[in-house]
């Protein structure tokens, strides 16, 4: 059977891409633990030459990768910031950028601290207002780069009205999809030109490995990244292509479930008379609950949600008390993970800022994870009984 764009997801992630060993017919694609290829003559060899350049196993996952976002070429990186550090530098000195003011704080810092001083302008708005990325478009503006959902508020950012603002303009749209996952979402067939991910997240899912991929469609933007990716080098290594091509397997099923156990959760959370706010994109009172809706195949596995006495102390107390939830950064793993944006995620951003976005002393983000769902609501109400 051909594997196309219209084949369902579960069939792309488990077949997408991949072929068996031409070697050996393995099923799996083997690791190839090597850095260089012999050549029969010289120039004449099986397509590999180094391993910084071409990886077979490292290329098996880029084809897979490419499937899951519909889109024709994939490019893996060492780390998910390795890939923003790629988009980027295909930009020249007095080109702009736009992107949102609650990005994630790893690609604000590269942003801002790396890219700046070789002359590229970064712009900080509140995407989810179309409008407010409008204002600061001008004829520098070369890329527009979108995160939808946003960590830890959960905002969500229409992609495809992003994609007709900009149809008639010579700028590009990339969207980090790390929070939705290629399964929950598609920017690619919403109008962006690249898609991002920190595999280390969903993709992976089993807080395995750190890696990052771009997935494009457009043939000359692809052999640019490509370019760069071999030019400076940050490329994973073929065990840990190996981990995310076996991770990813099971991506559809890992997400279903992370979906359902969250909905559930944040569910849980509304009747919890400590609880005050609850962020989570599947309630119809969450600011952007209808592009969500609209743009999403379900609202995630991410629920953050503050306390009525918005205590430092009970947010600290509480992250501490569960027992299956690990206190631990990062998120997208089948185990179920517990956070405290205002000292651990956010804590480089000054108190009345964090505060304007949401991000107030009492804030705890849940990364929900496949377990039984009773299970995490029981360890959650233990910790609540606990403050
Ligand atoms: C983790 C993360 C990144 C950075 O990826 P790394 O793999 O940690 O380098 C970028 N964007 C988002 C939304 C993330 O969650």
């Amino acid at each position: 059977m051909e594997i196309s764009k219209k084949t369902g997801f579960g069939t792309r992630a488990i077949h997408g891409g991949l072929e068996p060993d031409s070697a050996t017919g393995a099923i799996m694609t083997p690791i190839y633990q090597t850095s260089t290829y012999v050549q029969e003559e010289v120039g004449k060899h099986k397509g590999f030459e180094y391993s910084r350049t071409q990886n077979p196993t490292r290329s098996a996952l880029e084809k897979n990768l490419a499937a899951l976002e519909k889109g024709e070429y994939g490019i893996a990186f060492a780390s998910g910031l390795a890939a923003i550090d790629a988009v980027i530098k295909m930009l020249d000195p007095g080109d702009e950028v736009i992107s949102t003011n609650d990005l994630y704080g790893g690609t604000y810092r590269i942003f801002r601290t790396v890219f700046e001083k070789y002359g590229i302008t970064f712009h900080f708005v509140p995407m989810a207002q179309l409008e407010e990325i409008e204002a600061r478009v001008n004829e520098n503006t070369k890329l527009i780069w979108v995160e939808t959902p946003t960590n830890p508020m959960l905002n969500v950012v229409d992609i495809q009205g992003v994609a007709t603002m900009i149809e008639e303009k010579d700028i590009l749209l990339a969207v980090d999809n790390t929070f939705a996952s290629p399964y929950l979402q598609n920017p690619l067939e919403l109008g962006a030109d690249i898609v991002m991910h920190s595999v280390t997240k969903f993709i992976g899912g089993h807080s395995d490995v750190v890696m990052g991929a771009l997935v494009v469609s457009d043939e000359a933007l692809a052999n640019e990244l490509y370019r760069i990716q071999n030019s400076s080098g940050a490329v994973p290594g073929p065990m840990d292509c190996f981990l995310v091509l076996r991770g990813i397997k099971t991506l559809h099923v890992r997400m279903e479930r992370h979906c359902k156990n969250a909905a559930q959760i944040a569910e849980w959370l509304k009747g919890q008379p400590i609880v005050d706010k609850i962020v989570y994109p599947g309630f119809k009172d969450h600011p952007n609950h209808e592009v969500a809706s609209r743009q999403m195949l379900d609202f995630g596995g991410m629920v953050s949600f503050s306390l009525k006495r918005n205590r430092l102390e009970d947010a600290h107390s509480l992250v501490s008390k569960t027992q299956i939830f690990s206190l631990a950064e990062s998120l997208g793993g089948v185990e179920s993970l517990i956070g405290h944006p205002a000292t651990m995620t956010h804590a480089a951003i000054p108190k009345e800022e964090r505060e304007k976005s949401g991000v107030v002393d009492s804030l705890i983000r849940l990364s929900v994870g496949i377990e039984d769902v009773e299970d995490l609501i029981q360890d959650l109400d233990q910790a609540f009984k606990s403050i």
